[in-house]
């Protein structure tokens, strides 16, 4: 499927980026026979690039950015694995260019740091 890759619109044009809020979250039982409450990000968000993982007490966590208007995001994933299914949490955070850098640009403790003092990243 084709996507809008006209920058000049802005990002609120964006066909991946228009998607998705600010900030979600999805949360998913796996192995129910009721998966019915479970939430699932926009297929779309496989579009976006990954830019940087980074290593946040155990959980997946990286920055990624639309290919098409270069959003950035953060993307953290979490995972429990019980006895009558796993539990799987997401977050996605579309973040400011300027955090971005910022992040991509320290070592990893302090983005460790960044990332738990930031109150729409630390989840
Ligand atoms: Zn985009």
């Amino acid at each position: 499927m084709p996507y809008s890759t006209s920058q000049k619109k802005g990002k609120s044009a964006c066909e991946i980026c228009s998607q998705f809020k600010k900030s979600e979250s999805t949360y998913e039982k796996r192995g129910l026979a009721d998966p019915e409450e479970n939430t699932y990000l926009n297929p779309v968000y496989k579009e976006l690039k990954q830019i940087k993982e980074i290593e946040n007490v155990g959980r997946f966590a990286a920055i990624k950015q639309c290919p098409f208007c270069e959003q950035y995001y953060f993307h953290k994933t979490d995972s429990e694995f019980l006895a009558d299914g796993s539990e799987f949490e997401q977050w996605l955070v579309k973040i400011e260019s300027t955090l971005a850098t910022k992040i991509l640009e320290s070592n990893e403790a302090t983005q460790r740091e960044i990332i738990n003092e930031h109150p729409d990243l630390n989840t």
